[in-house]
């Protein structure tokens, strides 16, 4: 039996999708590295508590 936690769900999902980074450096790094290749817009970095690495985000 499962306990109730879709918020914890929610969130795991969207970390198992996304790259992962052991430091925010190395994010930052791939960040400016997308954003010089793709033209995207900056992207910002944050911790993340479920798999306590960093994840890129697009910022609007
Ligand atoms: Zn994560």
């Amino acid at each position: 039996m499962q306990t109730v936690h879709s918020l914890d769900n929610c969130k795991e999902r969207s970390c198992l999708s996304k790259r992962r980074y052991w430091s925010q450096v190395d994010a930052l790094v791939m960040a400016s590295r997308c954003v010089e290749r793709r033209g995207l817009r900056a992207l910002g970095t944050y911790r993340c508590r479920n798999c306590g690495g960093w994840h890129l985000t697009r910022r609007a």
